[in-house]
């Protein structure tokens, strides 16, 4: 199995349709034992029984803007775990629902500052919890999508968030590369979950994804889980900084 007597932290699931469920039950499977956080009660009532189904004993509430909910959960990993951490599955995003429709030349400060803080600086202050504790070297991952990179439409802010996602993705490696701590993402194709229903248009953008996708289809949730799973694994220990896309190719077809 390719993560038997790993322990790691999985942030981001908020039922079982989440990308980080799909992620952490092949991870399960595979043998790790997980730890998994909730954003707030309403969440913890779907996270809860889902964390059990894997026998996971340590599940804590933590929005990722808060340091002392951070350092609760790592607290825990020191208590239950003693310490010891080999992965990290970040999983997390919000941006605010006016900012994913429209035009983003009208993105509030406040609207930039949100999307920015809990989409992308999240993964540097759970880097910073999480890296001390991977004394045996460790893997993170975080989910992006390929908005960072060229323009979709209602896509906005987000995309910006995920361009500064990529790149502290790529500054986290080098920072933390002599540790043998890894630091990769995936850049899922479009999947039906909680957080994409919050994109106006997310259902044409599904269909006319399967049209143009090289492979014809959209990506299947399992398949952005395996890659996940490869990329907190062992087999992929040569590779740190890296984006890597799961989606059906769509991101290697030019649009004309
Ligand atoms: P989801 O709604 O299931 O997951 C998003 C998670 O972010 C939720 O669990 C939510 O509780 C959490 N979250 C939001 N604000 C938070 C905060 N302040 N603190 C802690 N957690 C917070 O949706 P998903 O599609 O599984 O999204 C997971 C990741 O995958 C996101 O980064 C998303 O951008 C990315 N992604 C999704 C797609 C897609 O098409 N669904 C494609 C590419 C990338």
């Amino acid at each position: 199995m390719l993560l038997s007597e790993k322990k790691g932290l999985i942030f981001g699931v908020a039922n079982g349709h989440s990308i980080a469920w799909a992620i952490a039950q092949e991870a399960a499977k595979q043998g790790a034992t997980l730890g998994f956080t909730y954003l707030n009660e309403a969440l913890e009532r779907r996270v809860r029984p889902l964390a059990e189904s894997v026998n996971s004993p340590l599940i804590a509430r933590c929005d990722a803007c808060s340091d002392e909910e951070l350092d609760e959960v790592f607290k825990m990993v020191d208590e239950q775990w003693g310490g010891q951490l080999d992965f990290v599955v970040h999983s997390i995003a919000f941006a605010q629902r006016e900012d994913l429709q429209g035009k983003f030349l009208d993105t509030s400060r406040d609207g930039f500052k949100t999307a920015l803080e809990v989409s992308a600086y999240s993964l540097v202050a759970v880097a910073q919890r999480a890296a001390s504790r991977m004394t045996q070297g460790g893997s993170l991952i975080t989910l992006t999508y390929h908005g960072s990179q060229q323009v979709v439409p209602n896509y906005n802010v987000m995309g910006v968030a995920k361009a500064a996602l990529e790149a502290s993705v790529r500054y986290l490696a080098n920072d933390l590369g002599d540790q043998n701590v890894r630091v990769n993402a995936v850049s899922a194709g479009p999947v039906k979950t909680l957080s994409a229903k919050g994109i106006r248009g997310f259902g044409d953008m599904l269909k006319n994804s399967a049209d143009v996708a090289p492979l014809k289809r959209n990506v299947e949730i399992a398949e952005v889980a395996n890659t996940g799973v490869f990329l907190l694994s062992d087999y992929s220990s040569g590779i740190t900084g890296e984006v890597l896309y799961v989606d059906a190719g769509l991101n290697t077809k030019a649009c004309v």
